[in-house]
């Protein structure tokens, strides 16, 4: 066992198999929490003020210990790498485990994870080929024009308006420059200017994000928010700085590797409920693996039976555990599956 990797990352190692047909999986369990208080009134309640497991991870790390007792005491086909990997949620934990060497001697050739998701009832996986986890950007627009008296707007070049115009046309984008055979995203979401009533500011800050499952839109995002934000703020006589980030890509599934992982959830919730279809706009730093090494990523149901799940991220967020002794049995077996030859 290796601590440390990719700052706070723990990374297990138990060889087996061959030495002159080496194989290597590796499986994934993220851990970090979120800055977020929560709200349920249950023995396990987070104890640390404003951060909660509100997403799962805590699950995702009881799943992989978990599958290391079990794959612990059991001859193997290869060699297993579990990967507990912090700093998901800000998309830096991956890339900062991969630039630590996690892929690394022994070699991994494949790779797994799951996600607890209160999307899907316990009781059913979401698997499927390609991309289902969208590519995640994020982008900053400062408006700069001139500041003056609210009654005097001639005298001015206003940023609140030219942030007004910018916002609906970064919209426009999704809805006349985008593909509409290929899925995109652009929010804004944040909004800032201005201190008074009576005073016209002299600059207007936007932040937002692109989500996109790769493609077109995903290739000419960055500039077409710059030069749509640069354009309209010209019109206006104001400039535009934009700042525009990678976080991280579109999480796309092995075609062969979905197929062995739908096999063996098969396996463990029965044929009927293992579903395909199941994708989000939302992001996951597991793409940088599976950019890197040919596997899987699923969706293991948390939601109650019956009833309304709590949202991800939400501070009411909690899971039906049932879902973790499923999460184990998906990951122990694949990993097994795999190195048996799958
Ligand atoms: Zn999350
Ligand atoms: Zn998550």
């Amino acid at each position: 066992m290796k601590s440390g990797v990719g700052k706070t990352g723990v990374v297990a190692v138990r060889s087996g198999g061959p030495s002159d047909r080496p194989r290597c999986v590796l499986l994934r369990a993220d851990m970090d929490a979120l800055p977020v208080e929560e709200t349920n009134d249950v023995p396990y309640r987070s104890r640390h003020p404003g951060k909660m497991h509100a997403c799962g991870h805590d699950g995702h790390v009881a799943i992989g210990l978990e599958v290391a007792r079990r794959l612990g005491g059991l001859a193997l086909g290869g060699t297993v790498k579990l990967a507990f990997q912090p700093a998901e949620e800000v998309s830096h934990g991956a890339q900062a485990m991969i630039a630590d060497g996690v892929l690394d001697a022994p070699t991994v050739n494949a790779a797994f994870g799951i996600h607890l998701w209160n999307d899907l009832p316990v009781g059913t996986v979401g698997v499927m080929a390609g991309p289902i986890m969208a590519s995640v950007d994020e982008f900053e627009i400062t408006i700069l024009g001139r500041g003056g008296h609210a009654a005097a707007p001639h005298q001015t070049v206003d940023p609140v308006l030219v942030a007004a115009h910018v916002v609906t046309a970064l919209q426009s984008l999704v809805a006349r420059r985008r593909n509409p055979f290929e899925e995109g995203v652009v929010s804004i979401t944040q909004v800032n200017a201005g201190h008074a009533f009576n005073v016209i500011p002299g600059r207007a800050d936007l932040r937002g994000t692109v989500r996109t499952f790769g493609g077109r839109f995903f290739d000419d995002a960055p500039a077409l928010v710059e030069e749509t934000a640069q354009g309209i703020a010209a019109a206006f006589g104001a400039r535009a700085e934009v700042r525009y980030r990678r976080l991280s890509g579109p999480l796309v599934n092995d075609a062969h590797m979905a197929a062995l992982m739908a096999e063996v959830a098969a396996q463990v919730v029965g044929k009927e409920n293992v579903k395909s279809g199941v994708r989000t706009m939302g992001g996951e730093d597991m793409s940088y693996f599976l950019q890197r090494v040919p596997g899987c990523f699923a969706f293991v149901g948390s939601g109650p039976r019956n009833g309304k799940p709590s949202p991800h991220h939400s501070a009411g967020f909690d899971i039906d555990e049932e879902s973790l002794v499923i999460g184990a049995e998906v990951m122990s077996r694949v990993a097994l599956r795999y190195l048996e030859g799958g």
